[in-house]
């Protein structure tokens, strides 16, 4: 192994600073305090520049689902670099690798998603779906279903149509506005959207909110809905239990493609294969990336349905492609990976137990914590609503600043939890043990007391 060249961390951040422009992040700070530099990781842990040991409560980028460190990923990438390095699956072209992953996947995707294309991350995956999807329509005869409805807070990518699809004011002020024949509608979010609905009868607005946007703009000009099955970067959005089965019923209704942004839930984060499976969604696309690989490589899949592949089939040449769609060493690293997770049972595990677990540690910490209004999430995906009253539902303000600071204590004390508006984010490795839960419990607690404290509320 190649040791790390030795620096000091003020050596590595004052490098950093001056040649590198870092993603969603101010570069100011940069400038001012420097960034965290991580050097290594094994298991659910991390390490930075210090030697600190840090518990990842987020799985780097809600990614690496079989921890760091597995040496199997490494093995699989050199073999296949020895073997064959790159070629492409362009002009009639294909590697055993990709022939494989698109076979392995037919597998774990719900019933009739058989097709698969390869993409490089999430936001290029997308990016193809909302051609497909056009294109689709447009030899079924139906060129004006162009528009995609997407929702409020959605997360769906930084290329300029997974910005477009997304629904993150941030993101859409930044260079003022979307691409045309986008929308949005608001996004399922109970607790604070609710008002004096119960949760189910939300639910039915919410999806509602769907059917109303494609009269508005006409059934025949619209072309897909797309929707994480739970919003991950939006907050960790869980519907009510109403919502799903609505949605799938308007989509139908008014022949809208339905997408299911399977990017986070995919890959056991839900408990399920895929978040479909465990909300009961039937799409028509699937794009996942993240989990595939555990992050270990980029790679991204689109799954086709039948009905989608078998109209394309007859479109002719199809002109779309990546120089790196299914890259042979990423398509051998995410077939490692999928290995290892089937292999050990992760799936199940999230299932039946460590993600039971996680849920009940933090719904117990939410009933007792005078800043915790509500716990939300599945499986290994959770987030934790801060208030500043919970009998009325007030959530803190952007003044309270109140997640930051809960972020930043729980990293000065060794976890890394994501700070979502006015919600703390967790989704940690799908092989995080009961000892670490509890490691990660202690250490938000923690942080979580001294905001409370800071903000009067204990
Ligand atoms: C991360 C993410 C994407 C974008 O994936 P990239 O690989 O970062 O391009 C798309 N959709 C969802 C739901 C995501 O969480």
């Amino acid at each position: 192994m190649t040791e790390i060249k030795m620096n000091s961390t003020a050596q590595w951040q004052a490098r950093d600073a001056r040649h590198h422009l870092h993603s969603f992040t101010d570069p100011g700070l940069i400038l001012e305090q420097g960034s965290r530099i991580i050097v290594r990781g094994e298991g659910s842990h991390v390490w930075d520049s210090d030697g600190r040991k840090i518990l990842d409560g987020m799985a780097g980028l809600w990614c690496v689902n079989i921890g760091y460190g597995r040496t199997e990923l490494s093995d699989a990438a050199k073999a296949q670099m020895d073997r064959l390095p790159y070629y492409n699956n362009h002009f009639q072209s294909a590697v055993p690798a990709m022939i494989e992953l698109a076979e392995r996947l037919a597998g774990l995707t719900p019933a009739g998603l058989d097709h698969f294309t390869f993409a490089n991350s999430g936001s290029e995956a997308n990016d193809v779906i909302v051609r497909l999807a056009r294109y689709y329509w447009k030899l079924l005869g139906k060129p004006g279903k162009r528009t995609i409805i997407s929702r409020t807070l959605a997360y769906h990518g930084s290329t300029v149509a997974g910005v477009s699809l997304g629904g993150m004011p941030a993101m859409h002020g930044m260079d003022n506005g979307t691409l045309p024949e986008f929308a949005h509608v608001e996004h399922p979010h109970w607790y604070v959207n609710g008002g004096d609905l119960a949760p189910a009868d939300y639910g039915l607005k919410a999806a509602r909110a769907i059917e109303e946007k494609i009269l508005e703009l006409g059934p025949d000009n619209v072309a897909a809905f797309i929707a994480e099955p739970v919003q991950g970067a939006g907050g960790v959005i869980v519907p009510p239990e109403t919502y799903w089965p609505e949605v799938q019923r308007i989509c139908r209704a008014y022949d809208v493609l339905l997408i299911a942004d399977e990017v986070i839930c995919g890959f056991g984060r839900t408990g399920a294969w895929f978040g479909s499976q465990t909300f009961g969604i039937e799409p028509d696309f699937m794009p996942m990336a993240k989990g595939i690989s555990s992050g270990y490589l980029p790679i991204a899949a689109v799954a086709l349905h039948d009905r989608i592949f078998d109209v394309i089939a007859k479109g002719g040449l199809w002109p779309h492609g990546y120089t790196y769609s299914g890259h042979p060493v990423s398509c051998a690293v995410a077939l490692a990976n999928i290995e290892i997770i089937a292999g050990e049972g992760l799936v199940e595990r999230v299932r039946d137990d460590i993600g039971p677990y996680f849920q009940a540690s933090l719904q117990a910490l939410a009933d007792r914590h005078p800043l915790v209004g509500e716990r939300r999430g599945v499986g290994l995906m959770a987030a934790l609503q801060l208030v500043r009253d919970k009998a009325t539902r007030t959530v803190c303000t952007m003044e309270d600043n109140a997640a930051i600071l809960t972020r930043e204590a729980c990293y000065a004390d060794g976890l890394i939890a994501r700070a979502v508006g006015q919600s703390m984010v967790l989704s940690p490795p799908l092989v995080i043990t009961r000892g670490e839960v509890d490691e990660l419990m202690e250490i938000l607690t923690r942080a979580l007391d001294g905001t409370a404290r800071t903000l009067g509320l204990m």
